[in-house]
């Protein structure tokens, strides 16, 4: 079978053309995330880089196999900006333009209307180099890393090593020669790119959805005053840990707090200054707590933790280091952070029922409010 480049080369077009279009429309549209943004820069310049090609030994060749070869470098340095998006800026324009430039210089002075390949070995290196970079940019590390980006990376990857492959075979075995003909002529390296558009494409949509979901689920899971977890993702989320005894290492300390006269708070101050009492105590308890606690708002001016591996002794510092960071905020026009009241429940390995826990904390809470407030009360164990 013999693979006719030109042929392959309309083919490669009109799929870089379609999935351009396609992912502009139902991908960057809707979402704006620069990386599809400088993916559909890529598609755009791979398509017009690829169809300058067909022109390759007629007369325009001079003109356009240069241009060809300034237009793929330029589609992969935006492929090498899209990765570079997904976790900083994009390169800036010196920086984007100086692979295209070097390219378009060594083609300009190897005689491009005799030459098909000329500036080959600079194209070639340039191809390589910023398929590299893109892979370095997209390589697994930090918490943003899913699965969904391993097809995305390898494939970009398996790209930077075809054409250093291509780069060392065009130097050592010339574009005439056997070697080069057969393992990265024009028509493998189409299909080849071919492969990368579909799995790029597919990848970015699929990390897109994903990033989606995050935010959704994020959004649902919070308090929008304070940003600490809701009450129905704490009420989940204590009830996961609590069934899981290696976490929990047993036992633990539910702490309910409530603000002290908030509603002197509101009246005196007005609502926006409650507002920001609520707030400082939400970044009181997060500086206070350890990665494995959770906290959230339970509601109004009522908050919830669960500390695992807390004995009763170190729910009380707890509070007390709660309340002493929430007295430290400065106050501001006249207001003063009120006290806070807490209601601890110890658990222990018997323990699965989380509203029992809130209902025996709230009870000591209500104790801690009767007996004067601005103190902790623990639940009496037996009751
Ligand atoms: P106690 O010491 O007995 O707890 O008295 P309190 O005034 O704190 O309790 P009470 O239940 O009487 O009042 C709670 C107040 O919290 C009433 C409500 O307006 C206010 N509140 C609830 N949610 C918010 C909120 O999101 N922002 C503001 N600013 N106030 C809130
Ligand atoms: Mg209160
Ligand atoms: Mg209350």
């Amino acid at each position: 079978m013999v693979l006719d480049t030109a042929t392959l080369r309309v083919a490669f077009g009109l799929m870089a053309l379609l999935l351009g279009v396609l992912f502009y429309i139902f991908v960057y549209r809707t979402t704006r995330a620069p990386y599809s943004g400088w993916w559909c820069v890529a598609l755009a310049l791979f398509l017009t880089g690829a169809l300058s090609f067909l022109l390759d030994g007629t007369p325009f060749q001079r003109w356009t196999n240069p241009m060809g070869h300034v237009l793929l470098v330029s589609g992969a340095v935006s492929v090498w900006s899209s990765a570079r998006t997904l976790r900083r800026s994009p390169p800036g324009p010196l920086m984007f333009a100086a692979a295209p430039a070097a390219t378009l210089v060594a083609c300009a002075v190897d005689s491009p209307a005799t030459n098909t390949w000329a500036g080959g070995p600079v194209f070639l290196a340039s191809m390589a180099l910023m398929f590299g970079l893109a892979t370095r940019e997209m390589w697994p590390a930090g918490p943003a890393y899913t699965r969904v980006r391993i097809p995305m990376t390898a494939s970009v990857g398996l790209v930077s090593v075809f054409y250093t492959a291509r780069l060392i075979a065009f130097l050592t075995d010339g574009p005439g020669g056997p070697t080069f003909e057969v393992f990265f002529g024009s028509a493998i390296t189409t299909m080849i790119t071919m492969v990368l558009l579909v799995v790029v494409s597919f990848s970015m949509s699929g990390l897109i959805s994903e990033q989606q979901t995050r935010a959704l689920r994020m959004v649902a899971t919070r308090d929008d005053l304070t940003g600490l977890l809701n009450r129905k993702a704490f009420l989940d989320l204590a009830t996961e840990l609590l069934g899981d005894r290696a976490v929990a290492r047993g036992a633990g300390a539910l702490i309910l707090a409530d603000l002290d006269h908030f509603k002197a708070v509101n009246d005196t101050h007005g609502h926006a200054a409650g507002d920001l009492a609520l707030q400082a105590f939400a970044d009181a308890c997060r500086d206070t707590v350890r990665s494995a606690d959770l906290v959230g708002r339970y509601g109004g001016e009522e908050f919830v933790l669960l500390i695992p591996g807390a004995s009763a002794g170190r729910a009380d510092e707890f509070a007390e280091e709660v309340s002493r960071r929430l007295a430290q905020v400065p106050t501001v026009g006249g207001l003063e952070m009120p006290t806070v009241s807490y209601g601890v429940a110890l658990y222990d390995a018997g323990t699965s029922d989380v509203e029992d826990l809130i209902a025996a904390a709230d009870g000591a809470l209500y104790k801690a409010k009767s007996l004067g407030r601005n103190r902790t009360v623990h639940s009496d164990p037996q009751g």
